[in-house]
């Protein structure tokens, strides 16, 4: 009822990358509700996270001071407490703590490396990868695509030439047949996940293929739980049968592709009866699974990290978008491939340039062109054409004595990073380190200084969601105490580092964004002002944008896609007599990333208050452990001990942890071996050992 009351401001969901719009319900400067609203990806649906989880951003935990680590504070560790940090930090004004950050920074260039963030907007993560370029004179600069979808992208780019979805997920509303791998969008695409039920009840055919049984299983035509990290030799096995009955569309390979006679020699040997022992699948799934596919008039594919954390991740990718291009499913209603993005804005850091071998709009930065098209547009500051390091990469380089100084924007590689020992131990290590964040995080512990940022609600922005929605957030709510908007802080830090920057606000920042981002041709920031979404790319000043893309050739050399041959790599670290099962870590539908936001939000932390892992009763009974009981679970990096639930869901020989809980942190078990060509860690495979604690 409207007199609960005072103002309603409609934005962007701060969770995943459906991208939900909102309509935030205000009184006395105090969000009280939210509703969902008629966005093109919502049509007015939010799940429980978006209905529920917002009040995080009243917060007695909020940063509202900037604070500087006392002179006589213990030494850097997982020390502080987010209510009371007084023994660790003093307060500051802004002028002395921007002063004291960038004095720690200022003329370190290759020393310093940047952590920018997929919840930020796009004006801010532009502005961070410039800070990074302009003042440093290099590209050390990423962010947590690098452990979501990094090996997705650098397959799309090197096989279609765009790292972005080729149709929105909408678009399975003009499919017949729908393939979902490695994702499991109930909990974790909510939104998504009801446009993919609905499909089905209106006869869809819905392939969903996991190695846990997941959500969506009980929509499905087909479901394969496939052995873990055998996705390589599964798809090759339908992609065989495709050739071998020669299902494929030879129209369209012979008008739009490229390297086909190499993908159909390579695909020989992977029949699905040599396969099926590999995988787990019989032969005949597989083979009606090929025949499904390949008979569809038009058909889809969704694909989540279960395909991008692996050390083959660019190599499953790979065999998804050769299976789309040779039975034509590409640049129609209803055909696509759709990697669907984990963060509300990673779409949209990415885009801007937070990635250390790109600049805004995936141009390399070893291209001198672009370099200086840049450089131009910026009035100053050459920078390297060498790849930057990544995220990764950075905290082996702190251990290297490379890396002294770090600028960390709303992320948490103190939990994140796949070796979070590796990680706390580097991030101790630096000489100086500037936290930009909402709450005292994990990482924020390490600090020297922190840097009171902003909440979604409390600013003004742009975000883009896994469809290529560009959608404008706004402030309904004033920051607390002395907090401020993070473009504003980076604008201060760069003045502070002798970089001439003069922006006034968010629509300063994105006109010049415009300047050397093509894929914003037609956007600009009245008309999001006006419309809230328009989808890139967009044709012309009314166009709403393009919901697909590539129906008509792609953006390569001579428009035409790729076949990349994918062959069988085993996973990095292989269960063996010390470490016999399979350990997958991933989110749930409650709790986000590291938990920094829902565990507090009352009623996200009231449904899922302790940290937890899932074990099928078989395995259970084996250990003689019952559900709610806790369990050890230990790899060769470390050992954790948490609460047991039973799923039946999770293959007897798996345990699938969630990576949200401090208190249990996944990523002291995870294995940091990396991808060769996204560099995206092996999150979803290790080794593990399962005892009753
Ligand atoms: Fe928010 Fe994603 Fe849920 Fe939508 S589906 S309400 S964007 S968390």
């Amino acid at each position: 009822d409207s007199a609960d009351y005072d103002s309603e401001v409609e934005s962007i969901c701060p969770f995943c990358g459906v991208g939900c719009q909102i309509s935030l319900k205000v009184k006395d400067n105090k969000v009280k509700y939210v509703e969902g609203i008629n966005g093109p990806a919502n049509e007015g649906r939010l799940c429980v996270k978006g209905r529920f989880g917002f009040d995080y951003i009243h917060h007695d935990h909020r940063l509202t001071k900037p604070l500087i680590r006392r002179d006589d504070a213990p030494a850097k560790g997982l020390n502080v407490d987010p209510g009371n940090w007084g023994e660790v930090f003093r307060e500051a004004s802004w002028e002395e703590a921007l002063d004291f950050a960038a004095k720690g920074l200022k003329g370190r260039g290759r020393e310093v490396a940047g952590f920018g963030s997929a919840k930020c907007a796009n004006e801010e993560a532009y502005l961070f990868q410039k800070l990074i370029r302009q003042g440093f004179g290099h590209n050390n600069v990423d962010h947590c695509t690098r452990l979501c979808h990094a090996s997705s992208v650098a397959a799309l780019m090197e096989n279609v030439g765009s790292g972005a979805v080729t149709a929105t997920f909408n678009e399975i509303g003009n499919a017949d047949v729908a393939i979902v791998i490695g994702a499991n969008p109930v909990e974790n695409h909510p939104v998504a996940a009801t446009y993919f039920k609905q499909f089905t009840k209106r006869g869809g055919k819905l392939i969903v293929m996991d190695p846990r049984g997941v959500g969506l299983r009980r929509f499905a035509s087909h479901m394969l739980q496939f052995r873990p990290g055998t996705d390589v030799s599964m798809l090759n096995a339908i992609m065989h049968v495709i050739v071998e009955e020669g299902l494929y569309d030879a129209q369209y390979i012979a008008a739009y592709t490229e390297n086909w006679e190499a993908e159909k020699a390579h695909l020989e040997d992977f029949s699905p009866e040599k396969m099926a022992p590999i995988c787990g699948i019989e032969a005949d799934v597989l083979r009606d699974v090929a025949r499904t596919f390949a008979g569809a008039n038009a058909a889809m594919i969704f694909w989540g990290m279960g395909v991008s954390q692996h050390i083959h991740g660019t190599d499953n990718s790979r065999c998804l978008i050769s299976l789309a291009l040779m039975t034509g499913q590409i640049g129609r209603p209803g055909a696509g491939l759709h990697p669907l993005r984990g963060q509300n804005n990673v779409q949209g850091a990415s885009d801007a340039g937070l990635i250390p071998m790109f600049l805004p709009d995936y141009q390399p930065v070893g291209d001198d062109g672009m370099r200086s098209a840049f450089t131009e547009v910026w009035g100053s500051g050459d920078f390297s054409a060498e790849k930057g390091l990544t995220v990764t990469e950075i905290m082996d380089a702190v251990h290297d004595g490379d890396i002294k100084a770090m600028y960390v924007l709303g992320e948490n590689p103190a939990m994140s990073d796949p070796d979070v020992d590796h990680a706390r131990d580097a991030l101790a290590k630096l000489d100086h380190l500037v936290v930009q964040d909402i709450f005292l995080t994990e990482t924020a512990n390490y600090a020297d200084v922190i840097l009171p940022a902003s909440a979604f609600a409390e600013k003004s922005g742009t975000v883009t969601n896994t469809n290529r929605q560009v959608q404008m957030g706004r402030p309904a709510v004033t920051p607390p105490g002395e907090a401020r908007e993070d473009w504003w802080i980076e604008v201060e830090l760069a003045k502070r580092l002798g970089l001439d920057w003069s922006y006034e606000s968010p629509a300063d920042v994105f006109a010049e964004m415009k300047l050397n981002m093509k894929s914003f041709d037609n956007i600009t920031w009245d008309r999001l002002a006006r419309e809230n979404a328009v989808t890139y790319p967009s044709l012309s000043a009314d166009d709403p944008g393009q919901a697909i893309v590539f129906g008509d050739g792609f953006p390569r050399p001579e428009g035409r896609a790729k076949f990349t041959p994918a062959a069988i790599v085993a996973p990095d670290d292989v269960p063996d007599a010390d470490y016999p099962m399979i350990l997958t870590t991933g989110r749930q539908l409650e709790h986000w990333h590291t938990g920094s936001m829902t565990r507090r939000s009352k009623v996200l932390d009231g449904l899922e208050p302790e940290a937890n892992c899932s074990l099928h009763p078989s395995t259970l009974r084996r250990l003689g452990v019952a559900p709610g009981e806790h369990v050890r679970l230990s790899t060769k990096r470390g050992s954790i001990e948490i609460m047991a639930r039973e799923d039946r869901a999770v293959a007897p020989d798996m345990v699938f942890l969630p990576f949200a809980y401090v208190e249990a942190a996944a990523n002291i078990l995870t294995n940091p071996a990396v991808d060769p060509y996204g560099k995206i860690p092996e999150f979803k495979f290790s080794a593990v050992r399962v005892e009753a604690a």
